[in-house]
């Protein structure tokens, strides 16, 4: 959605409040996004510069990397942008990704929003810190007990695949 900031520019109000939805990216890996992206904050005027700050949130279902169980989420996401200018980023990168910019008088947040959200999206996730996961011979989930396999040395090629998987 782009947001319409000429009211802001002209002096007219010195805030503008945020609250929409938008579409979550596609899915990807084990994430599957279950709803839109809630934003909600505020565009506000200090002295001559524009400052963003805002919270977006979307859920997805996704499984637990260590006993697969299936777990439902909110991911969020803290924005914070200086709205700016082409002419007064001439001097500067307009890559920057501190700056949001301002376009026919209208800031379009979405697409960087949408870049950020697959940027800072932790990927793996656990149902719970002490998940103990699934045995790695009968595939009995450890959470619900112990199981009768021998408790013998874990092989230290699979060790440090327990080890990847639990980052
Ligand atoms: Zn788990
Ligand atoms: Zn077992």
């Amino acid at each position: 959605m782009l947001i319409d900031v000429r009211p802001m520019l002209k002096g007219e109000v010195r805030e503008i409040a945020l609250d929409y939805l938008t579409p979550a990216p596609e899915d990807f890996k084990d994430i599957h996004f279950t709803g839109d992206i809630r934003i909600k904050g505020a565009i506000v005027n200090h002295d001559g510069y524009q400052v963003l700050d805002a919270v977006a949130e979307v859920p997805f279902d996704t499984h637990c990397s260590r006993c697969w169980k299936e777990i439902s989420r909110l991911f969020t996401l803290n924005i914070h942008k200086v709205l700016a200018t082409r002419k007064s980023l001439q001097n500067q990168d307009e890559d920057n990704d501190d700056y949001l910019l301002i376009e026919d008088q209208k800031i379009d947040l979405d697409s960087p929003l949408l870049e950020a959200i697959v940027l800072e999206f932790p990927y793996t996730f656990v149902c719970k810190e002490d998940c103990k996961g699934l045995c790695t011979k009968c595939g009995k989930d450890l959470n619900e007990g112990d199981c009768d396999c021998p408790k013998k040395e874990i092989d230290p090629r699979l060790a440090i695949l327990q080890k990847l998987l639990d980052k």
